[in-house]
């Protein structure tokens, strides 16, 4: 075997195995500099905008992609190769499984310089294992029931109203764990652990419902289910001879005490475990009351949202805006409302949540577009110069017909659309730099004559990127902000900076959330150039508006 006549030909063999991989590298920050058709193809980026991302944004938002990216991570800086499924996803958020092998490539004396990753599709296997196990109920890996036959055992017990306590357990930083680097490794683990978890919960129901995610169903209240985490201090898990200390956490939720339903145990359980890991993990517990009854608020306001828009009980309310040239209010910008005989007053922070997850925040964005066009025009008609801003959600921009049916209901309110301006923020921005369908939607907006405003700033991932590609014209920077301007000398600065860049870049940028006569000062003295708070003026209903009289 010729070894070096192999080293000749690597340019060939790179060649080919391109044409079956997808091959991607990255330099020792971890940016994308380079990556073949194949993967432009399963992960749907474009090369221009594909070029500088990091390899962490490849991987889910979630604790476990982000935690497997880091380890990935930490293996290549220190000089070795990692090799494993993976879970990614695309341009549109949607997940992909590839096998990947990461090749770190250093050289003498700089360290790390890049990294090539070699990656096959292998979705359609797991799609297909996934198909199998919903028709087998079981976890191929553990034999423990699937996420599938949980679902059917408890609306068996639901319906035959048999009590029962919901445990919703999981390994804390399963991807960080000490020594643990390899998939046989992590398998090794979540074998053990299932059989620590079958011999203490001997006669329960127990099921795996994600990587290292269970549900056990059992009759016991919540001392036995806490009692595991002393068994398992007993009964520790070795990996390569060594005893691994696990960490545990979890939530548990009664019916019919507790929930009700299999989609709102679930979902309690798991707040309950957030609020476990959020407090340091190695628990398992219930949820606080204080927890429960916002959970339950939220999921009144969800049931009850609809019959609220269909019997008119949303109300929008307009907050002046000082334009600090003129000194006169040249803007009001639209705050939705909600007063609810059972609820009482609903705030647009739990609200607008709740029907982007639903669905409904496009007919509230509807509704208030409708009364704000209705207002601007009228205003419009009675010899105001006056606009109005709207805020919207990304989810309202998802909607293919987003701009036809907002044009729409201008046309309907005979509203000029240079009266009125959108508001969108800084995660939104993110989405429509990626999604070509949004940033259309928003450029055929502005050719429309929409202005758009970028809001709270400072707060997000703040990108310069956005800043020059997408049609925004103005800047409103967080009242978070503005709130400590006065306490604060490097909030000051900071905000003096922002108002100093955004002027450069040719932004009209606004400070919101001016509630004193000295914040009003400072930033005046900034050279802001507009202002809005309570110092200025509160959102109020239309009736409550006073305006000049008109020229
Ligand atoms: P936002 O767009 O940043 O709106 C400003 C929020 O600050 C409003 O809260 C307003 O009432 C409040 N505010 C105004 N001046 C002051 C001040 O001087 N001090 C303090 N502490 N607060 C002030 P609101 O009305 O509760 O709305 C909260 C958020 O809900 C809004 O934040 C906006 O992101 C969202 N929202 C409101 N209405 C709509 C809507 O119709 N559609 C959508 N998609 N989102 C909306
Ligand atoms: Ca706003
Ligand atoms: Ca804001």
């Amino acid at each position: 075997m010729d070894y070096e006549k192999l080293t000749q030909d690597l340019p060939n063999i790179l060649k080919s195995l391109e044409q079956y991989y997808m091959t991607t590298y990255l330099d020792a920050s971890g940016a994308i500099t380079y990556t073949n058709n194949l993967f432009l193809q399963t992960s749907k980026w474009t090369p221009k905008r594909v070029l500088g991302k990091t390899i962490w944004q490849m991987f889910p938002d979630t604790t476990a992609g982000q935690d497997q990216a880091h380890l990935i991570w930490t293996e290549l800086s220190s000089g070795n190769v990692w090799s494993g499924m993976v879970e990614k996803v695309n341009r549109l958020g949607e997940q992909y499984f590839v096998n990947m092998t990461a090749i770190p490539i250093q050289h003498e004396d700089e360290g790390l310089v890049s990294i090539v990753l070699f990656e096959m599709d292998i979705t359609e296997d797991v799609q297909l294992r996934d198909r199998l196990e919903k028709i087998a109920y079981i976890d191929h890996e553990t034999g423990l029931m699937s996420r599938h036959s949980l679902e059917s055992t408890v609306n068996r017990l639901i319906a035959n109203n048999d009590h029962f306590t919901f445990v919703y357990i999981t390994i804390d930083h399963f991807y960080t764990l000490k020594d643990l680097h390899s998939d046989e490794e992590a398998k090794e683990i979540i074998k053990s652990f299932t059989n620590r978890m079958k011999r203490f919960f001997k006669d329960d129901s127990i099921a795996r419902i994600g990587i290292n995610e269970f549900v056990v169903l059992t009759q016991f209240g919540s001392w036995y289910v806490e009692s595991f985490l002393d068994f398992l201090k007993m009964h520790p898990i070795y990996i390569n001879n060594t005893a691994l200390e696990l960490s545990v956490s979890g939530g548990i939720v009664r019916f019919p005490e507790d929930q009700s339903t299999y989609p709102h145990l679930m979902k309690t359980a798991l707040t309950a475990t957030r609020e476990t890991i959020d407090e340091g993990g190695g628990r398992i517990r219930t949820l606080s009351t204080a927890s429960h009854k916002k959970l339950n608020r939220k999921a009144l306001i969800d049931r009850k949202l609809q019959t609220a828009l269909l019997e008119n009980e949303l109300q929008v309310v307009y907050q002046p805006q000082v334009d600090i040239s003129t000194g006169k209010v040249i803007l009001y910008e639209a705050l939705v409302r909600w007063n609810n005989s059972e609820l009482g007053t609903v705030s647009p922070d739990e609200l607008i949540p709740v029907a982007e997850e639903n669905g409904l925040i496009d007919k509230i964005g509807a509704f208030v577009l409708k009364e704000a066009a209705g207002l601007a025009a009228k205003w419009h008609a009675e010899g105001h110069n006056l606009k109005i801003s709207v805020n919207s959600s990304v989810r309202e921009f998802n909607n293919p017909n987003f701009k036809k049916e907002f044009m729409q209901i201008l046309n309907k309110a005979t509203c000029p659309p240079s009266l009125i301006q959108l508001e969108i923020t800084e995660k939104f921005a993110f989405k429509a730099e990626e999604e070509s369908s949004i940033f259309r939607q928003m450029n055929d907006l502005q050719s429309e004559g929409i202005e758009f405003a970028l809001d709270d700033f400072g707060t997000g991932y703040a990108s310069f990127r956005y800043m020059q590609d997408l049609p925004i014209s103005k800047i409103k920077i967080d009242k978070l902000f503005i709130q400590s301007i006065t306490t604060s000398e490097q909030t000051k600065k900071l905000v003096e900076g922002m108002i100093q860049f955004g002027k450069s870049m040719g932004f009209y940028v606004i400070a919101e959330g001016v509630e004193t006569k000295v914040q009003f000062r400072i930033l005046e003295e900034m050279g802001i150039d507009a202002v809005q708070g309570y110092y200025l003026g509160l959102p109020t209903s239309v009736q409550n508006i006073n305006l000049p009289l008109s020229k």
